[in-house]
């Protein structure tokens, strides 16, 4: 219901009075979270279908109740003696209702807040509400009362009086007009009106549970074990499919993490059916089989959803093999110091980092008779969350106290910046910090609100207009406009000369370049979305974007970085609709009317009932508040200046226009002519003579790489080798050669030994260079990092690396031949050890 707040609080509008709505429905995590339940219990999904009837201000309790009735009994048909009905226990109105409709006394309950005050969020709109359940019958495990233990009397649909609005402190102010919520999950809807006791023996899940079945090879319904599995993949593969169609994308933080969350406990139940590749992927399509016609997004996501499922999961399976030996690591040190229970803070670092599912740790820790530090644990996963709701919460500017009670007492501006770039308007308040003052003189910063504005205020991305105002006194230099809250415009600048009071007529001035270069990189955004969905696909959705006078940026997401021929599609698409020089038009409409149209709106943002429509031609339709051209070829000329990642399954474009555009075409020139010049090639020949240079360049590499080979093969040391507990070991002094020369020359013995330990050491120019190779084959017995520490102790040095190679430096070279005798016995400890 959270697209009603507004209505229900009496700040948004709507052209009717009822409503009934059928709406996705996530709840895995923030306030409401089924995401453990699911699984276990019948009822609850990660992902389910809401329906829902509302009324603003039109009827109240007593018809919410007789619809709600009317519906279950009468057209679906279910049995009126197997209702459980529950009030607020001070709602005497709706128990008598209840009554008097014909549910008896016995099975009418009161119950307290926790389970008959509905509230949104703990603040917002709120009231009593009664819900439905229904009894299934003793053959179903579970308590025979409502709000019980188990799947036997499920809540089926819970009808909220919304009458209240709850305040910061929790005080409760009445509504202006009371009005309805309710809210009926669609599957157990189904199960009960199929006269099934489980969800997920609906006709909405046996497909899914059937493919699945197919794949694991375990038929549902057959063990208790593999059923509950079974449960988890085709709740959570609904889950996915839904919530990549609308743009979420694996990552660590907000809805990206619940995602990700989502995806890998499908991924691990798969492995507890016996699948160890990816199947998720592929499985999504029955998804989409199965909900396609209802959801005809579906349809369109269904290849990308495939291939993002299928790459997490590759991720997840490679995490697993690399989270395994960390694990052992982590238990073997743990015992080794003698504690009892694994930190929780490292434990964290492998759920959180390598995603390794805590169960497997559990398990992992109770095998070896360890505990797990379950509240250092907890803290770290608190600290995680906060990061991760504040990364996922809007970013909403503090906005001081003062300006919002002024912006309140002096009444709203409007804002007629579309049409045109001056105005006059009168000065409604003059604030100086905190402080609201009659007037400002020359030098002093202000923010100042009029009654008319011509300037645009930051929003949708496009920053705010700069410019001046001038006074029959004074004149003030705007440099950022602002919308703190709806309607209310503030300038911000610098009184310049004289002085401005408030009640001044001024004249309002937009900077007329800044305003227009503004507007060229807005109407480009646009155009630079719609390319992209055209070239990448329909799944192309905004993140985020900027739009400046001097520079564009756009982030969206997309799972991969694009080509360099998506790159020059995309560009030259756009450029195709600036030439065409279409005509931007903007209108203002009906959010029904303007979805219907096939406007882009986007997910998450919230809309008000009257809405601006921006239109290129056919190509591009979205909600904006933005300034715009008055057509495509005032852009001129558009540059895709650079492509990246920012977060995992996002991408970040900058671009230029205009003007800008023109000179960085220019740049690009001047450097091209220059480096001609440095080469002594003319432009055209610029790029065959670097190739020649490069090539030449990896010509004198090779020769300078077999020099070197040459000069240590020739140093005077030989080699020491010996063969300890059956392992190979190569110790080499190597004087003259640096740390790269050490490099080629570990290579070419390890080629030459295939299985082995080498070590080698150098002295240079008074420095000295370790380096140790240890061949994959014996990496479990004996680790190149291990070994390069206790050498790189004798020569004054610190190093480190991975376990098949390593490196260190130090500054002592007469230690160097007693580093490099170190070597045999700590191969023999370390062999000794394993
Ligand atoms: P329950 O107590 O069974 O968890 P709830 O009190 O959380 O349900 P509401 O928040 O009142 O449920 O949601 C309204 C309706 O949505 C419920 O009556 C139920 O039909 C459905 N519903 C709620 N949570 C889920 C879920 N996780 N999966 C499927 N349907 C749900
Ligand atoms: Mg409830």
């Amino acid at each position: 219901m959270n697209q009603f707040k507004g209505v229900f609080l009496g700040e948004d509008r709507r052209p009717y009075r009822r409503a009934v709505t059928a709406q996705k429905c996530m709840r895995a995590g923030g306030k409401h979270n089924d995401l453990e339940n699911v699984g276990y219990t019948r009822r609850h999904h990660t992902f389910f279908e809401m329906l829902g009837n509302f009324s603003f201000g039109d009827y109240f309790t007593a018809d919410a109740i007789h619809f709600g009735w009317d519906f279950l009994t009468s057209r679906v048909g279910l049995a009126k003696d197997r209702f459980w009905i529950t009030v607020f226990r001070e709602d005497d109105e709706a128990y008598a209702l209840w009554q008097k409709i014909g549910v008896s006394p016995s099975r009418l309950v009161r119950c307290g807040e926790k389970d008959n005050f509905w509230q949104m969020a703990d603040t917002g709109p709120c009231g009593p509400c009664s819900e439905i359940h229904f009894d299934q019958g003793p053959s179903v495990p579970g308590d025979d009362t409502p709000n019980g233990e188990g799947d036997r009397v499920i809540e089926i649909w819970n009808l909220v009086f919304m009458q209240f609005d709850r305040s910061t402190d929790g005080r409760l102010t009445p509504l202006p007009k009371p009005s309805i919520d309710t809210g009926m999950g669609l599957e157990r809807l189904a199960a009960v009106a199929q006269g099934r006791f489980s969800n997920y023996d609906s006709d909405l899940f046996t497909p899914i549970l059937a493919a699945i079945g197919k794949r694991v090879g375990h038929r549902y319904g057959a063990d208790a074990t593999a059923d509950r599995s079974m449960r988890v993949v085709a709740d959570h593969l609904r889950a996915i499919t839904f919530l990549m169609t609308d743009g979420v994308l694996p990552s660590n933080e907000g809805r990206g993490y619940v995602l990700r969350r989502i995806l890998r406990r499908a991924a691990r139940h798969g492995r507890l059916l016996g699948v160890n590749e990816p199947f998720l992927g592929e499985l999504t399509a029955t998804v989409v089989e199965q909900m396609g016609s209802a959801y005809p997004e579906l349809q369109g996501a269904a290849g990308t959803v495939t291939e993002v499922t299928q790459g997490e999961e590759e991720r997840f399976i490679s995490t697993l093999d690399q989270g395994l030996p960390i694990l052992t690591d982590l238990v073997r040190k743990t015992k080794s110091a003698g504690q009892s229970s694994l930190s929780g803070e490292s434990v964290f670092k492998l759920y959180d980092t390598y995603g390794f599912p805590l169960d497997l740790i559990g398990e992992a820790c109770r095998e070896q008779g360890l505990q797990l530090d379950e509240s250092g644990f907890q803290r770290a996963i608190e600290e995680q969350r906060e990061r991760a709701r504040k990364s996922a919460a809007f970013e909403v500017a503090a906005v001081s106290p003062v300006l919002t009670e002024v912006a309140g007492r002096v009444g709203p501006s409007k804002f007629i910046g579309y049409e045109r770039l001056e105005a006059d308007g009168v000065v409604q308040a003059i604030l100086i910090g905190e402080r609201q003052v009659a007037e400002a003189k020359e030098g002093e910063e202000v923010e100042l609100l009029l009654d008319v504005t011509p300037f645009y205020p930051e929003g949708g991305g496009q920053v705010g207009d700069q410019g001046f105002l001038q006074g029959p006194e004074g004149r003030v230099d705007i440099r950022e406009t602002a919308k703190p809250a709806p309607s209310v415009v503030v300038h911000k600048g610098v009184v310049r000369t004289g002085l401005v009071r408030q009640g001044h007529q001024l004249h309002a001035s937009v900077n007329p370049t800044t305003r227009q270069d503004a507007a060229k990189n807005h109407t480009a955004t646009h155009l630079l979305h719609a390319a992209l969905r055209e070239v990448l696909g329909p799944h192309v959705k905004q993140y985020g974007s900027l739009v400046a006078p001097n520079r564009l940026r756009f982030d969206f997401a997309h799972f991969k970085p694009l080509s360099s021929r998506d790159v020059e599609d995309v560009e030259s698409l756009v450029n195709a609709r600036v030439q065409r020089n279409d005509r931007v038009q903007t209108a203002e409409m009906g959010i029904q009317e303007a979805v219907a149209a096939g406007a882009m709106a986007f997910f998450g943002d919230k809309y008000g009932e009257r809405v601006r429509v921006v239109t290129v031609d056919s190509f591009s339709k979205e909600l904006c508040g933005g300034t715009h051209c008055r057509a495509t070829g005032e852009i001129g000329l558009f540059r895709l200046v650079s492509e990246t990642g920012v977060a995992a399954g996002v991408r970040r474009i900058e671009a230029l226009t205009g003007t800008g555009a023109v000179m960085q075409v220019r740049r690009l020139e001047h450097d091209i002519r220059e480096l001609g010049e440095v080469l002594k090639a003319g432009p055209s020949d610029v790029v065959g003579k670097v190739k020649k240079l490069v090539a030449q360049l990896k010509d004198k590499e090779r020769e300078l790489e077999s020099l070197k080979l040459k000069l240590a093969s020739g140093a005077k040391e030989e080699a020491q080798v010996r063969t300890i507990q059956g392992i190979k070991v190569h110790v080499q002094r190597a004087d003259g050669i640096d740390m790269a020369g050490l490099r080629a020359l570990g290579d070419r013995l390890r080629d030459r030994l295939q299985s082995g330990v080498i070590a080698l050491g150098g002295a240079a120019d008074g420095k000295v260079s370790l380096l140790v190779v240890v061949t994959k084959d014996l990496i479990a017995q004996v680790k190149a990092g291990d070994l390069i520490k206790s050498m790189a102790t004798e020569v004054g040095g610190t190093g480190g690396g991975r376990p098949e190679l390593a490196q260190a430096g130090g500054k002592n070279p007469e230690g160097l031949d007693s580093a490099l005798a170190k070597v045999f016995e700590a191969v023999e400890q370390a062999v000794k050890k394993t």
